[in-house]
């Protein structure tokens, strides 16, 4: 077994303990029998790509449990070995890892809008929870578009297609920038390969003619770092040739505009350094303003950070400077993965966590705390996006929404009429409450009915500002069409007692009006009225240009519905529910407030202002609940709370509060107040109480 001798190859492997290396040969033996008979398009027997991936991973100095996984990592998709044995046989942890990336391998690319793409990367990294499923993913994709060559052509490009949107900007994301640029090259070599043959030819060429000039400005700079004792190492640095045809398609530049630039990386001791050599190398060429950008006070989102300057160099080529500590540097090229690569630095790390970005730094913040190394890897679960979650709709199209977000917020993501229109949801194809908190990877559909309205309990567990403000503009806005509506009831009554009627206003009476109250429309003082800021006796009478209040009677009455909102209130002293007998009291700046007419805080109101006073009656279409208040005698028992309570629950309502008599005694009277559809309901309830044999006496309450 060849193979089995290059892994224990200590160049390759030796950074792991031999007990390490002794399980990854078994590891490899396993999938080997696993793979057996298998081969790759190229025609290599199939263990050649896991292991090819586990040597990226190595390079990376990534540990044994991820290297194990990334040699198993194709087992369970295909062939017949399950998780449990890859469990039995190499430990939870590294059953968890190919599980992991499996599952990745399931989720299809659906689009390739660039917000979508967005998304999906997004989604990719929340599901893959523990960074080093991401790894060995990346490892996997490297590793496949290297021997991407294989592979019949539509393939090829569907591949490359999705490794240049959605791989190589998750590369870019972790801060593994060789393996970034990697990825986006052979991604452009397959995408264009015309394109990529003639870019690369020319740049190849122009490398040629300018070798003098180059290592002239490499001198140069050397020379002056020295005089200013700043101990550096100084690299040329090549344009990739993907950078170079975006920079041509972004900026609109030929060839040799992109490419007429000189590119140069400066490498110091530590951050100090850095300046004093942009201040060196600003005194040997003069730098092109507006250029300058100083990545080390404000890194990167990935981590990244460097002073960026362009000078004009010698004969007017420009040349671009990148200035970084050797810790930058290994960052810079390889991200996230620079933890396992250099764990024994970490008094360096601790310089860069306080400027990198945050889920970077609770990285190493966990890494720092537990010392112990595999502890940290038991325990780094990265949620690299952890107040997001990432669903479907029933197209395809990936919707990202705050965590938490219920079926409402995704259906007024989709778009503000399936939120207003919305009455259930389906998930992944079960029919679920709209409450529902959805989940990553959830496909999610709206059932809406024509009809349908948005309701005040759904503020109650949305989470995205744009569901909260549609169900609060909706519900404004019903409020004053129902205050107008009611202000129209109100208007006319008024108007009936001048022996008149709305029918008879003629336009131009209501222009007059309008104009003279200051309103901006009919509408508005309609609603003014329902909403009780106008009395609608002054306005019927100014609509008939009548200044005698002596002559308003009220005539008819009007219907109440209980959706008016605030421009209706029913009075807590009598709860009135519809069956009730009821009558209005309408007063300026405060509505109309409903009473029973039995009830007894408005008995002298009702002799000495009967002005105040208006008929009203109830809507016979209401379908909301209504609060009504009862008293319960009980005998003072254990339990007896628990059985009362079932049975208003059993009767169809709901208990708004209770309040008990603190007594001692053989008899306890307990307060509720409930909420009831109409009289008939409070009866029915009423009736189921005092059947209870506890129940002494039974009263509801209206004072
Ligand atoms: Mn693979």
């Amino acid at each position: 077994m060849a193979a089995t001798a290059e892994l224990l190859d200590p160049g390759r492997f030796g950074y792991l303990k031999p007990k390490d290396v002794a399980r990854l040969a078994e590891a490899y033996r396993f999938s080997e029998a696993a793979h057996a008979g298998q081969t790759r398009q190229s025609g290599d027997p199939y263990i050649s790509h896991p292991l090819a991936v586990a040597e990226i991973l190595a390079d990376w100095h990534l540990d044994g449990q991820t290297l194990m996984a990334a040699l198993l990592h194709d087992v369970t998709e295909d062939t017949s070995v399950t998780k449990d044995e890859i469990s039995d046989t190499f430990g939870r942890p590294v059953a968890d890892l190919v599980d992991g990336v499996s599952k990745l391998d399931r989720i299809e690319f659906q689009s390739a809008e660039d917000a979508q793409a967005e998304n999906f990367r997004k989604m990719l990294l929340a599901m893959a929870r523990d960074v080093r499923v991401m790894l060995i993913k990346l490892a996997d994709r490297l590793h496949n578009m290297r021997t991407l060559g294989a592979v019949p052509p539509a393939k090829r490009r569907r591949v490359a297609r999705e490794t240049m949107e959605i791989y190589a900007p998750i590369a870019n994301r972790l801060g593994l920038n060789t393996l970034y640029h990697e990825l986006q090259e052979l991604a452009f070599t397959h995408l264009y390969p015309v394109r990529y043959k003639v870019l690369a030819k020319a740049t190849k060429a122009a490398r040629g003619n300018r070798r003098e000039m180059i290592g002239r400005t490499l001198e140069a700079i050397k020379k002056k770092l020295a005089e200013s004792a700043i101990s550096a190492q100084v690299f040329g640095r090549e344009k990739h040739v993907y950078s170079t045809y975006r920079k041509m398609i972004e900026k609109h530049l030929s060839f040799s505009e992109v490419h007429d630039i000189f590119g140069c990386r400066i490498i110091v001791k530590d951050v100090p350094s850095c300046y004093l050599a942009l201040g060196a190398l600003h005194a040997l060429y003069k730098p092109i303003p507006g250029k300058f950008k100083d990545y080390i006070a404000i890194a990167k989102a990935n981590g990244y950070q460097s002073i960026h300057t362009d000078l004009i160099g010698p004969y007017g080529v420009p040349v671009e400077v990148q200035i970084r500590t050797e810790q930058m540097h290994r960052l810079a090229e390889s991200g996230v993965a620079s933890h396992w690569m250099y764990k024994d630095d970490a008094d360096r790390l601790s310089e860069v966590q306080k400027q990198t970005h945050r889920w970077l730094q609770s990285l190493l913040e966990i890494q720092h705390q537990s010392g112990d190394p595999q502890e940290f890897l038991e325990h780094v679960k990265v949620d690299l996006f952890p107040d997001e979650v990432y669903v479907f709709t029933p197209k395809g199209k990936i919707l990202s929404l705050p965590r938490g977000a219920t079926a409402v917020d995704f259906a007024y993501a989709v778009h503000t009429d399936i939120g207003n229109r919305c009455v259930a949801a389906k998930v992944n194809g079960e029919l679920v409450p709209l409450r529902t908190e959805l989940r990553n990877g959830d496909r999610v559909e709206i059932i809406t009915a024509s009809h349908a309205k948005p309701s005040a309990g759904w503020l109650q567990y949305v989470r995205t500002g744009k569901a909260r403000s549609n169900i609060r503009h909706f519900l404004k806005t019903m409020q004053y069409e129902e205050s107008a509506g009611l202000g129209e009831r109100l208007l006319d009554q008024a108007l009936r007692g001048l022996k008149s009627s709305l029918g008879e206003i003629d336009d131009a009476a209501w222009e007059r009006v309008v104009r003279d109250s200051g309103a901006r429309s009919r509408e508005e003082l309609l609603a003014d009225i329902g909403l009780g800021k106008r009395l609608p006796a002054v306005v019927a009478r100014r609509l008939m240009k009548k200044a005698d209040p002596e002559e308003t009677k009220a005539a008819g009455s009007v219907t109440i519905r209980g959706t008016e909102g605030m421009a209706v209130q029913l009075a807590t002293c009598c709860r009135p529910i519809p069956g009730d007998a009821i009558v209005g009291s309408i007063k300026k700046g405060q509505g109309l407030v409903v009473h029973a007419t039995e009830c007894g805080a408005i008995v002298r109101s009702r002799r000495n202002e009967p002005d105040q006073w208006i008929d009203v009656e109830w809507d016979a279409r209401i379908t909301r609940l209504f609060q009504a208040a009862i008293h319960v005698t009980v005998e003072n028992q254990r339990g007896v709370l628990a059985k009362v309570a079932s049975e208003i629950a059993e009767a169809g309502s709901n208990i708004d509060s209770i309040t008990m008599e603190e007594d001692r005694a053989v008899f306890t009277t307990m307060h509720f107040v409930l909420e009831v559809a109409n009289r008939q309901h409070l009866a029915r309830v009423m009736r189921a109480l005092r059947r209870l044999p506890d129940v002494q006496k039974i009263t509801r309450t209206r004072e």
